[in-house]
């Protein structure tokens, strides 16, 4: 028997609830098939919290999420929310989530799928095979930082400012995880900051050099500025396994990172914390109004979110490698939704793609039995 995990889902709002429908539909076949013996709980964040509860995410939800082993959101967001109180909004449920779970470690994979490679708009032999890992630092940098504010110098001259400050042990834990990941990788990490015009980026640069040196000797490690990784990531993406960097420069370089794969439906996420906190799994993508509530979302990004939940939190990494591998063949079957369609490719619904999943991972297990 497969040991209990519990795992909370948070649909959210637009597609959120449309890709979330597939997510527990393979959840509820995997438990069926005897392989996993998760008990799911359903909440409510975003919007629609606001709209049930007053609130984008209220304590009582966020306790369900405290004592589960992982957290699966869809999206979060909407127009009908855009004059809430800033406070109310749905994003600030997300935020709260993030902030009172400690979730300092954002895992975003970019990778090139051969089917796909077209839907980028670079050469397809720069971005073939591309498999890129990128871990942003998410709790601190000078998105937090104090001293932080507007000041009004007199006379019509304002001072805006906010403060980059990093410790020694909030960089060393982000690195380990960092670490930890090429090891099971291809072993190698490139750690980037601005060490030749910024004092955080220096501290930065010699706490993982200290920590490599201390504890992850087998796993080469390369600084870089990162600015030059911007430039690399778009001449020589291939040269990259995993990208450890701060707040600030993960949030540009992860985003650039994901636009070399070219489609956003398709991008998972992961945010982690200390050993034993609950991981919180998430697609990339937003809630997309536009096409909320028509069955047409890709939910592959969410379907993807589950498979490294399988990996790094519920400690079942085979039934993420099998989803992963649906995912895969999927594609090569030249199965599509909407976002990704190509000429000659079938076209099918968001509740179609689960089914292919499904009879995909099927496939699977009648292979193995
Ligand atoms: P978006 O990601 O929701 O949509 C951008 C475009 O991509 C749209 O054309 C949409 O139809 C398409 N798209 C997105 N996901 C798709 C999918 N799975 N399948 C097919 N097409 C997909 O970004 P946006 O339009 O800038 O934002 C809409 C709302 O989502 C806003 O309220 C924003 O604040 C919120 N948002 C939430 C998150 C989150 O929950 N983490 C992230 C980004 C944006």
């Amino acid at each position: 028997m497969p040991s209990q995990k519990t795992l909370t889902l948070l649909p959210g709002d637009g597609i959120g609830h449309e890709v979330m429908a597939e997510a527990k539909k393979i959840l509820f076949w995997l438990n069926a098939q005897g392989d996993t013996n998760i008990t799911i709980h359903e909440d409510v964040i975003g919007g629609t919290a606001y709209d049930q509860h007053g609130e984008p995410l209220t304590d009582a939800t966020l306790a369900v999420c405290r004592q589960s082993d992982a957290i699966l959101l869809g999206a979060v967001g909407g127009t009908q929310w855009q004059n809430v109180a800033y406070d109310k909004r749905p994003e600030a449920g997300l935020l709260k989530l993030r902030k009172e779970l400690g979730l300092y470690a954002n895992l975003r994979p970019a990778i090139v799928f051969d089917e796909l490679i077209d839907a980028s708009t670079l050469k397809p032999e720069i971005v073939k095979g591309l498999d890129i890992l990128i871990v942003r630092e998410l709790t601190g940098g000078v998105y937090f930082g104090t001293p932080r504010g507007i000041e009004d110098l007199g006379g019509g001259e304002r001072r805006g400012i906010n403060t980059q400050v990093y410790t020694t042990s909030e960089i060393k834990r982000v690195g380990r995880v960092a670490f930890e990941l090429a090891r099971k990788r291809k072993g190698k990490v490139t750690s980037c900051e601005k060490a030749n015009v910024m004092e955080s980026g220096k501290l930065w640069r010699e706490d993982i050099s200290a920590l490599h040196h201390a504890e992850f000797n087998d796993v080469t490690l390369e600084h870089m500025y990162a600015d030059n990784c911007a430039m690399q990531l778009l001449r020589n993406p291939s040269q990259f396994d995993v990208i450890v960097t701060d707040n600030l420069f993960g949030d540009i370089l992860s985003d650039e990172a994901a636009m070399l794969t070219g489609s956003l439906g398709m991008l998972p996420s992961a945010s982690l914390g200390a050993p034993g906190t609950p991981g919180l799994y998430e697609p990339v993508h937003g809630s997309a109004p536009d096409i909320a509530g028509q069955n047409k979302a890709n939910p592959m990004a969410t379907l993807l979110s589950l498979a490294m939940c399988f990996r790094f939190s519920l400690e079942m990494p085979s039934i993420a490698d099998h989803l992963e591998q649906a995912v895969k063949n999927i594609l090569a079957a030249g199965i599509r939704t909407g976002d990704i369609m190509a000429p000659g490719c079938t076209l099918v619904s968001t509740s179609g793609m689960g089914d292919a999943v499904i009879a995909e991972l099927s496939k699977q297990y009648m292979k193995a039995a």
